[in-house]
């Protein structure tokens, strides 16, 4: 893995991972680390800023959010990366690249070049490898700006949050949040956007928006973080050009509305990590890494799309504002506000595996079997036949898939194959409709 950076940031811009990723967490055994390092907190409906209930039944058996700073995930993958043989080296800044039958070629500003089978550029909104390869990133520049300034105060708790409470009763969506030692996060609306969003505000563009906005500027001073982020919405044309990969940021850029951006790229390298694996194993089917791009693609045109609909409810304009009061209303319906929970979370995504059961193209929760949880099961970054019937095998494959015979009440399909990241590829009872699923997911049967 190459870092630019020589240090890691001590920047936190995600404060927390959704139910989604806390499974993915779960499903590689990495969930007590993160539990240990995070808070949780009852995952509520939102959207747009308006806050629900959590539904009953939420589809998954981590109903919360985790929250947890994106430097602590960093840290925590980075301990688990390293754990696994992976050869992390910093201040590496990658310059140029190019492509063969059989592999890839990458320039470091140094000089130094490197050879690899295969290159993920996971390399931010700015990628030099998407630039590189010629990949368009087509959508919107940004029309609206906020200031982010992580300061202190000169007032008391109290009136700060009496004050935020009377803003938020113009329905303009305003909560400084506490950090620790005093510091305070606040996010207020510029004026207009800057044209180079690189250049940090300064204190008195922030307390200047903060007095429009709230009457007051809270005496805020001692930044420790000053930044601007916009509305810009892009998404990667293509997520595979041969051998060379996009993931996370690098695919898709959007506003932080939902806090779903590092979530959306934890949840591409997880669809990502074990189909590059297979390739590097040899087995492979056609056509495998190029799903990556299929199935993904899709999901961020989708989280794009939310946000852009968050964007156009947060704007202070009377009719908008009047469509986000109506849509909290409908909030107010389960069904409606389970159907949202499920987006931003993202426990609602469902792959375009074909007709079928409407467990094929999900995700499956983790659930209660005789010998313990199926998500324990799975740790290994393998596939997974979950067999209640006893009566099916994987013989041909078993070096790939673990055949797992088991019984759950939280389970009413007789077996199920599960993908590595916990997709089902199948579901049924019959071992010759099962024999014609295996190859397309998990390659050729070895005697
Ligand atoms: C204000 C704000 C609030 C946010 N809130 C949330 C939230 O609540 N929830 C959420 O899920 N997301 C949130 N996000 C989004 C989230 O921070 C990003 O989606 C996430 O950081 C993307 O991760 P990434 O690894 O793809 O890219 P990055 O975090 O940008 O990392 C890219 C890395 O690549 C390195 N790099 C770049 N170029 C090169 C090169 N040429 N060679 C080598 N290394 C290189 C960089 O140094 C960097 O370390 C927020 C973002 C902002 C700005």
């Amino acid at each position: 893995m190459l870092e630019k950076e020589a240090e890691p940031t001590k920047v936190v811009r995600s404060p927390g991972l959704h139910v989604r990723s806390i499974e993915v967490m779960d499903q590689r055994g990495l969930l007590e680390r993160f539990l240990a390092h995070g808070q949780q907190y009852p995952v509520g409906g939102f959207f747009a800023a308006s806050t629900k209930p959590t539904p009953d039944r939420l589809d998954t058996a981590h109903p919360y959010i985790l929250g947890i700073p994106q430097t602590t995930t960093e840290r925590l993958l980075t301990e688990h990366a390293t754990e696994l043989g992976v050869d992390i080296r910093r201040g590496c800044e990658l310059v140029g690249l190019s492509q063969d039958d059989h592999g890839v070629t990458v320039e470091l500003a140094d000089d130094t070049r490197l050879r690899s089978r295969y290159l993920v550029g996971c390399d931010g909104g700015r990628s030099t490898v998407r630039k590189l390869l010629g990949v368009g990133f087509p959508g919107e520049p940004a029309r609206v700006e906020w200031l982010l300034g992580e300061v202190e105060v000169a007032v008391p708790p109290e009136t700060l949050n009496a004050v935020a409470a009377e803003v938020r009763t113009n329905h303009v969506r305003f909560g400084p949040a506490p950090h620790e030692d005093g510091v305070y996060r606040f996010v207020v609306r510029a004026e207009g956007v800057a044209e180079d969003r690189t250049v940090p505000p300064t204190l008195e563009e922030v307390k200047q928006r903060l007095r429009a906005l709230a009457g007051t500027d809270f005496g805020v001073h001692s930044p420790r973080w000053l930044t601007r982020f916009g509305d810009a919405t892009r998404l990667a044309e293509r997520y595979r050009t041969g051998r060379v990969l996009l993931a996370g940021d690098a695919a898709h850029i959007h506003p932080p509305m939902g806090g779903q951006g590092l979530n959306l790229g934890i949840q591409d390298a997880f669809n990502l990590g074990w189909k590059l694996a297979a390739e590097v194993n040899g087995w492979a089917p056609e056509a495998l890494l190029d799903s990556y791009h299929t199935e993904r693609h899709p999901v961020a045109a989708a989280v794009l799309d939310n946000t852009r609909a968050q964007t156009e409810l947060l704007s202070p304009e009377p009719g908008a504002q009047a469509v986000r009061r109506l849509l909290a209303e409908l909030m107010d319906f389960e069904e409606v506000n389970r159907y949202l929970i499920e987006k931003i979370t993202a426990i609602g995504i469902r792959y375009d595996f074909g007709e079928g059961h409407q467990l094929l193209g999900r995700r499956m929760r983790d659930v209660g079997l005789k010998r313990g949880r199926l998500y324990d099961l799975m740790h290994g970054g393998r596939g997974l036949l979950l067999d209640q019937t006893g009566r099916l095998s994987v013989a041909g494959w078993a070096d790939r898939v673990d055949h797992v015979v088991d019984v759950s009440e939280e389970l009413d399909v007789p077996a199920a194959l599960l993908r590595p990241d916990g997709h089902v590829a199948w579901v049924g009872e019959d071992q010759t409709d099962l024999l014609s699923q295996l190859p397309k997911w998990f390659g050729a049967p070895v005697n």
